[in-house]
């Protein structure tokens, strides 16, 4: 093994591919994940000499784990090292399902009544994030680019900067960041930012999360200046809730210039493309064809979470059969809601939630030959999933909060033959770039009710305005723009390069 140190260090909870028991041996295989980013930072290091990635992995007793701490990997992406962080399942529980989701995750989504301070463990949440903060650097050169990813390694970057003083680190939000009203109900605010401001780059998708990360410096840290850049968005009607007029590019503090930058992950384009191509897909679409006789299909694609807002949404479909009869044995809502598979109660009440409306709406409506919804709870393949974008007449997305949403763009990328509605909430970060869907409030029900009714309804001349609208966008700004948008942003911390600007990705719009 190379003893080599690395020049790129990837720090992202999970390993870079999936571990599967064949014949009772572990194998390691290529992420079937089709948002694509995990193999899009693999990329990453075909641009340097030698990679790390650093990850945990449960043990038994993390002093002696049953499993090498530090692999070579050789794949398609080249050879690199995946060093994996013994954690106990006490830990894990602590740090990931505990403070992690019950108590961070409410908060970054701006849901502060579900916010759970009181099981959480903040000096384990501590000694993990700097453990991974120690394999991290014990992986790095002196001047390595460290990217951190997520809000459960918040306090990574504050660690890592004492270890390793001349390291560039960036972080990547992969989630929304609220501003300080609903941020600051976190009582480990100020380490969490404080360890925020020792990065070079800190990452959000949009405008308003860098915003409001800019915001909540200023309600906490004597910050010296906020440099911002104005976005050329001049068309009023082509701003959803979340757009900004500006965006923050710089916090300065205590003399350390912070760069802040809004870049939406986006999508493997081709990779889409390949598996719409693709004979199955092409079966698939023909027996989803069949079954559904002529009846129009509604898609909903998301996991069971309170953010997602599942149960609005098959409230307004119920609202919808209710109030227009003449969609009784014409429509189909095919409802995927992949359960969390985690034991906190707060998502088995979701998931419970769910399924009585589900239950309810087809007990009300359902005849012998037609079955309104279909709820499904175990994830979908992505080539299946293509295949049912690709027959939807209306994409129903509308989470009351959510960092970017993937499966919007996904629909968009798979319909190649331009026809198909995406209904989107303004409260998804994917809304700033999706200004052609049609936008709806789902804290509102009359906004809900008129925009179903709006996509049922919408002429075919307008479908395929807006969707080749919107596939501009998808292929404008895809997962390698994003990877590069990072890697530009690290490279003018110290380099005569600009900072990328969301701007050109609004130009597309
Ligand atoms: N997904 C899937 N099968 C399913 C449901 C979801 O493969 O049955 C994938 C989907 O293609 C997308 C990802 O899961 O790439 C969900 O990403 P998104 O940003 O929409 O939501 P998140 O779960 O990250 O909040």
């Amino acid at each position: 093994m190379s003893s080599k140190k690395s020049d790129l260090v990837i720090v992202y909870h999970r390993q870079p591919y999936e571990e599967v028991m064949e014949n009772g041996k572990l194998v390691r295989r290529e992420n079937k994940s089709p948002n694509g980013i995990v193999p899009t930072l693999k990329s990453f290091f075909g641009h340097v000499d030698q990679g790390s990635w650093i990850a945990w992995k449960e043990a038994e007793d993390p002093a002696r784990p049953d499993f090498e701490k530090v692999v070579e990997i050789t794949d398609a992406y080249g050879d690199y090292r995946v060093s994996r962080l013994a954690l106990s399942k006490e830990q894990v529980r602590s740090f990931y399902h505990v403070t992690s989701k019950e108590a961070l995750w409410p908060v970054l989504h701006a849901f502060r009544e579900r916010y759970n301070y009181d099981p959480v463990d903040w000096p384990t949440f501590r000694e993990v994030n700097y453990a991974f903060a120690q394999a991290a650097a014990q992986e790095a050169s002196d001047d390595a680019t460290i990217w951190v990813h997520d809000y459960n390694l918040w306090l990574v970057p504050e660690y890592l900067r004492q270890m390793k003083p001349n390291a560039r680190i960036g972080f990547f939000h992969h989630t929304p960041f609220p501003g300080p009203d609903v941020f600051n109900v976190l009582p480990w605010r100020r380490e969490i930012v404080g360890s925020l401001l020792k990065c070079d780059v800190v990452g959000f998708h949009i405008p308003r999360f860098a915003q409001n990360f800019a915001a909540v410096c200023e309600s906490m840290f004597d910050i010296e200046a906020i440099e911002r850049t104005t976005l050329d968005l001049d068309d009023i009607r082509m701003r959803p809730a979340l757009s900004e007029l500006k965006s923050p590019t710089c916090v300065v503090y205590n003399g350390r210039r912070v760069h802040t930058v809004a870049t939406p992950v986006g999508i493997d384009v081709n990779y889409i493309e390949d598996c719409v191509n693709d004979a199955q897909t092409a079966d698939l679409e023909k027996r989803i064809e069949e079954e559904l006789a002529g009846k129009r299909l509604l898609l909903s694609v998301g996991r069971t979470d309170y953010t997602k807002g599942g149960a609005e949404l098959l409230d307004t479909y119920e609202r919808l059969l209710e109030r227009r009869p003449e969609l009784h044995g014409q429509v189909r809502l095919m409802f995927v809601s992949v359960a969390a598979n985690n034991g906190m109660a707060a998502y088995e009440q979701v998931q419970q939630d769910i399924e009585s409306r589900a239950g309810g709406i087809n007990a009300r409506f359902a005849t012998f030959d037609w079955q309104p919804v279909h709820l499904i709870s175990t994830p979908i393949p992505f080539r299946e999933l293509a295949a049912f974008y690709r027959k939807a007449d209306v994409c129903w997305i509308t989470p009351l909060a959510d960092g970017l949403n993937l499966i919007a763009k996904e629909f968009v990328a798979a319909r190649s033959d331009g026809d198909g509605v995406l209904v989107l909430s303004e409260f998804a970060g994917v809304a700033v770039e999706l200004p052609h869907s049609v936008l709806c409030n789902p804290f509102s029900a009359r906004s809900m009710d008129h925009t179903i009714d709006q996509a049922l309804d919408m002429p075919e001349n307008e479908r395929r305005e807006r969707m080749s609208a919107m596939r501009e966008v998808t292929s404008g700004h895809t997962i390698a723009d994003w990877a590069d948008d990072l890697r530009a942003a690290i490279a003018a911390v110290t380099g005569p390069g600009e900072q990328p600007a969301f701007a050109k990705i609004l130009k597309s719009a």
